[in-house]
């Protein structure tokens, strides 16, 4: 007889609230319903180990979900423990039911924002976001229970009566609504259970109904009790004429006789149940790693390394962490990390428990412990959770100063690409700086990696306390080149990352000034001077400085003159740290068209009074309309930029034409 039942008392409202609740994640119900169906069988079987049911030896433990798309169902079957009709009323009517009532009062009002992570704790209802009608047939492993069939229209009652299901385990079958047909499209069915369940613990299997079935021939003695044997084939002997040395001819078998059988297309479980992470390191290898990294990530570069975390005390977590490969400093760093909660995904990147420079990172994270049926700003403030990820702070910076102490050459063959990833750790989190920042390297013109204090030691003498530092090894290649000369070291930085990285350790280094090749000549650069050279030099700038700001129509222009060691250097740029840091902001924040000046922030010219050039314009002061002269202003000038940075198009335009002038006037062609 059937037996019909109320919801609960008050729950019109709830079934609508449901169909609406968290739009985009409408597929989440897959998950819900096969984790459900997971539980079920993990349950059954702890009951066979503790010997209260033996699994029949022939029951192979798995999930199928059944699509078909002429009746608008999908169906979720699991042979797992099963449920009797009390339970069903226990269960599903009162405590599933609660739990959706409980979730809507908790969230009604809240924003998106603060959705639930990963909706965990919902589980059976959010079948009616996408059916009108669902129904349950199980039969409980309980001996003489009998099978129950319930039906529920997701209006608010009920109907339950004896079914006639004859396996232990439990069939839900969806009748989806006209807005959610697609779930029954095999390949969509695939997609959503492949993005939640990839590395569900019991096999699962996709059924297209109304497929025509598909077969496969094999060998005979390979058919086995599972496969469905439709057809067997015998493929008669071939034989073949041959002809002896003697002459005589004989008859040789070519192919014996052979018994295949047409079977139905064995079904492949669409998830590995043994996640690599779920192994332990020791019995994981360097090819596992790799192809698990291509699997998940789709990344077809090879991962540089990686960690594998494992811990059951004090909190359950594993997963593994790769450092990926940059191609060149060009490219966005952006990776994943994937949350799993007892080798069910929840959600990519979750700040709330990954660190967020740890998101550059591609990885996956198993914690069955944490509470995820909270929403995220509980998460956020949730002590535990903060203890998961300082374990996992820890661990990186654990393996990458590990890596330095012992494995030097690795750890300098990986900077170039890891570099920045512990850069921006170290700003973002305090606990990671201080574990980092003996193993911070600086790689120097020579392609030598040094440590801060190395780096400091090695200049002591030159410039105390003062790090020369590239940003463009080709744009800057004229200092580089003097640098060099001189003995002097620098060290190159040319990611954005390194601008707000050497602020930082500025910082924290008291007295450590950084300074870009091009802010300042230093005094290893120029010729020691007599106090009467000085006091000829200064007239001759004054001199120079009016010339100049005429050829260039540039009243601002600051200019030095200085004797250079090197002579083939005519002119050079320079601009003080502060002010380029200054410009720098300025571009970041997109005031790239305002007047640099307005903020002194002027280049300055510099020229050599050591090279020709400079000393053919001196020699011709008092013929400041000759067009050489200005030519020669202009080209200087130019050219000292260039090494500097780009010139602007109007600049660059200018530049060529006077280069080609020159070049017509040194042939005789003017
Ligand atoms: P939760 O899984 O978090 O307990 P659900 O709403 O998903 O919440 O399920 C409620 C209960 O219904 C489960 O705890 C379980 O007892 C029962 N149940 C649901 N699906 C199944 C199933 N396939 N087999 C056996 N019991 C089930
Ligand atoms: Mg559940």
């Amino acid at each position: 007889m059937a037996n019909q039942g109320n919801l609960s008392i008050n729950s019109e409202n709830i079934f609508p609230v449901i169909k609406k609740w968290l739009y985009s994640d409408h597929d989440i119900f897959f998950r819900e319903l096969i984790s459900n169906g997971t539980d079920a069988i993990t349950k059954l079987k702890k009951l066979d180990m503790m010997g209260e049911y033996s699994i029949p030896e022939e029951n192979e433990l798995k999930i199928v979900v059944s699509v078909n798309d002429k009746d608008k169902t999908l169906r979720f079957v699991d042979n797992g423990l099963g449920m009797t009709a009390e339970e069903v009323e226990e269960y599903i009517c009162q405590i599933a039911f609660s739990g959706a009532e409980a979730f809507i009062e908790q969230y009604k009002d809240k924003t998106n924002d603060d959705q639930i992570i990963g909706h965990f704790g919902l589980g059976f209802y959010s079948a009616f976001m996408v059916a009108d009608r669902v129904e349950i047939n199980s039969l409980s492993y309980k001996e003489g229970a009998k099978p129950v069939h319930w039906d529920c229209d997701g209006g608010t009652t009920y109907e339950m009566e004896e079914g006639t299901k004859d396996t232990v385990g439990t069939e839900i079958v969806l009748y989806l609504n006209e807005d959610s047909l697609e779930f029954c499209n095999e390949y969509r069915a695939k997609e959503v259970i492949e993005k939640y369940c990839s590395f569900m613990p019991i096999p699962i299997f996709l059924k297209n109904e109304t497929a025509e079935p598909q077969y496969e021939t094999i060998p005979e003695e390979e058919v086995t009790e599972k496969d469905t044997v439709v057809e067997n084939i015998v493929e008669p002997e071939e034989t073949e004429e041959k002809e002896n040395e003697d002459g005589t001819k004989e008859t040789v078998v070519k192919k014996p006789e052979q018994h295949k059988a047409k079977i139905l297309k064995r079904p492949v479980a669409l998830n590995d149940i043994h996640p690599l992470w779920t192994k332990h390191p020791n019995d994981c290898t360097e090819e596992e790693y790799k192809e698990f990294y291509t699997k998940v990530f789709h990344d077809f570069k090879e991962p540089l390394f990686w960690i594998h975390l494992n811990m059951d005390y004090p909190f359950n977590l594993k997963g593994i962490l790769y450092f990926p490969k940059f191609n060149n400093e060009y490219d966005t760093i952006e990776g994943t990390i994937k949350l799993y909660n007892n080798q069910v995904f929840v959600a990519d990147n979750i700040k709330e428990v990954i660190p967020e420079f740890l998101m550059l990172l591609k990885g996956v994270i198993d914690c069955p412990d944490l509470p995820l049926n909270v929403s995220r700003s509980a998460l956020q403030n949730d002590g535990f959770v903060k203890k998961i990820s300082d374990y996992i702070t820890k661990r990186v910076a654990d393996k990458l100063s590990g890596m330095c102490k012992t494995e030097k050459e690795s750890y300098e063959k990986y900077w170039d690409d890891i570099n920045p990833f512990i850069k921006f750790g170290c700003l973002k989190d305090e606990k990671f700086c201080e574990k980092m920042k003996d193993y911070i390297l600086f790689k120097n013109i020579d392609g030598k990696y040094l440590t801060l204090p190395e780096c400091l030691e090695e200049n002591k003498e030159k410039h105390e306390n003062t790090i020369f530092y590239v940003t463009d090894e080709i744009q800057q290649s004229q200092y580089i080149r003097m640098f060099r000369e001189e003995g002097t070291d620098a060290v190159v930085l040319k990611h954005n990352i390194d601008q707000p990285f050497i602020s930082h350790l500025e910082q924290k280094n008291e007295g450590v000034k950084f300074l870009r090749i091009d802010a300042d000549l230093t005094e290893t650069f120029k010729e020691e001077v007599s106090e009467d050279d000085k006091k000829a030099l200064e007239e001759d700038a004054k001199t120079l400085t009016e010339l100049f700001r005429k050829a260039l129509n540039n009243e601002k222009l600051e200019l030095k003159l200085e004797k250079l060691k090197d002579e083939q250097v005519s002119a050079m740029v320079t601009l003080s740290e502060e002010s380029r840091r200054m410009q720098d902001m300025m571009k970041m924040y997109g005031m790239a068209g305002m007047d640099p000046s307005m903020f002194g922030t002027n280049l300055t010219l510099v020229l050599n009074a050591n090279h020709k050039l400079v000393q053919y314009v001196l020699a011709h002061k008092d013929q400041q309309d000759d067009e050489n002269v200005t030519m020669i202003c202009q080209q200087l000038y130019d050219l000292a930029v260039i090494s500097h940075e780009q010139l602007n198009p109007e600049a660059m335009t200018k530049f060529i034409q006077r280069s080609n002038q020159i070049m017509e006037l040194l042939t005789g062609q003017m």
